[in-house]
């Protein structure tokens, strides 16, 4: 089976890992020449994602180039701890979430693709999809044509290939937070803390990394979308040092600033009704932008649901629909576990009151059992987890 994957992000390239690990001739396109480079600072992984990329043979790697963080802190504006829980897992789990740079994910991922046996061919831009009853050709902005038996579509939030699967599909608007991120220096945090402080004018994440870095990003809520033309780092840190002057933590880790990300300006998009036709296939964030700190988890379990179901057959038709079939009703229920979560980081001085007191009571008493049907989750693929990469073979 010969199968084109737009996108070379974390769906891209994990699915092009699992789709070599059932045989198929695999090439993934992606428009950058360096997708890994400083594209919007950290990322963690659930132990759903840790899960899925174990059977990928990915897991150690990503890993060795992340921090481990057992633990979740939940804190006022006022510095009262609310909260302190399992990061990303249930709190029986032995297996801890992985923070690394997002960057650092991808080029783990990609590199194990390519030596799988995966063609990355980067700088070529998808500008549209022909489907024919036995195959398709994808056209790309360089003039370059390329044929194959299915095209998955890792393109991201901005899909080109949503839009030519179906054009009245939603777009993404303006979720009211931007995303300001950065590494300081010369910070005491206890490492394994992922330390989230529900500040005035957004949540405010810090972790202590490597080497005496912290990492650390403002959700800002801003009902009106910034501007980003022109603004300079300086510029940036300027405002956001700004917004978080009255909380003491933050303030002083913004203080502390060695590095800035480029800002993030972050986008829903409504439910997305078609996720595929015959020969074409969305997954990632061109199928459904979850946030929840879950989007990478979440499209490592696509790219294993769908290497699963295509390698179950009897044909690709039917293996497109049992994918949307088997994939539907969990991102349906993570999607409004995102909305209340970007709530959470908007409210205003009366709810975020409330929401203090809630999480008070809540998180000791029900936090485990509320969160055991994301983090449990393994999907069934039935994927042969053996099979040696080339490489793996080559030293043999
Ligand atoms: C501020 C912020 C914080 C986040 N934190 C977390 C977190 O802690 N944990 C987590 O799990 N998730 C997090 N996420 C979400 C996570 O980063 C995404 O869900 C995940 O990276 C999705 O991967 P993707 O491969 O589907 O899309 P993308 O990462 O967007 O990759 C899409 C790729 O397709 C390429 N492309 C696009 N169009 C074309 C085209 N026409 N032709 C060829 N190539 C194309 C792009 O260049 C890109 O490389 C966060 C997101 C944001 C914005």
């Amino acid at each position: 089976m010969r199968i084109i994957v737009i996108g070379g992000g974390v769906a891209g390239a994990a699915a092009a890992l699992a789709l070599r690990r059932i045989g198929a001739e695999v090439t993934v396109y992606e428009a950058y020449a360096n997708p890994a480079g400083d594209v919007g600072s950290f990322v963690s992984l659930a132990t759903n994602g840790l899960r899925g990329l174990e059977t990928l043979g990915c897991l150690a790697e990503v890993q060795r180039r992340g921090v481990d963080v057992p633990r979740q802190r939940m804190w006022s504006a006022s510095g009262t701890l609310l909260a302190d829980v399992p990061r990303g897992r249930r709190g029986r789990d032995t297996l801890h979430s992985a923070t690394l740079m997002r960057g650092g994910l991808v080029e783990a991922l990609r590199t194990a693709a390519s030596e799988a046996g995966a063609t990355i061919v980067t700088g070529e831009r998808l500008t549209d999809v022909a489907e024919t009853a036995t195959g398709l050709t994808a056209r790309f902005l360089s003039g370059h044509r390329a044929t194959a038996d299915l095209l998955v579509a890792a393109d991201g939030i901005w899909s080109t290939v949503r839009g030519a699967l179906d054009p009245a599909a939603p777009r993404p608007e303006y979720a009211g937070l931007y995303a300001i991120s950065g590494v300081s220096h010369g910070i005491d945090v206890e490492p394994g803390v992922f330390n989230m402080t529900f500040a005035r004018n957004g949540a405010f994440i810090h972790l202590a990394a490597r080497d005496g870095e912290v990492w650390w990003s403002a959700q800002i809520a801003d009902p009106t979308e910034p501007d980003r033309h022109g603004v300079t780092d300086t510029e940036w840190l300027r405002r956001t040092s700004e917004l978080y002057r009255r909380e003491a933590v933050p303030s002083a880790v913004i203080a502390a600033t060695t590095h800035l990300h480029p800002a993030v300006i972050m986008h829903a998009v409504d439910p997305i009704p078609t996720w595929h036709s015959s020969r074409i296939v969305l997954i990632g964030d061109a199928a459904h932008p979850v946030g929840a700190g879950q989007g990478a988890s979440i499209a490592i379990e696509d790219a294993l649901v769908l290497a699963g179901a295509l390698q179950a057959g009897p044909s690709i038709p039917d293996a497109l629909a049992h994918y949307d079939a088997e994939r539907r009703p969990r991102i349906i229920k993570l999607l409004g576990t995102a909305e209340d979560n970007r709530g959470a980081k908007k409210a205003g001085p009366v709810r975020r009151r409330l929401q203090a007191a809630v999480m008070r009571v809540f998180m000791p008493l029900f936090y485990e059992k509320a969160t055991a049907w994301l983090y449990d989750y393994t999907p069934d693929t039935g994927l042969n987890t053996n099979i040696t990469t080339m490489s793996e073979r080559a030293t043999r």
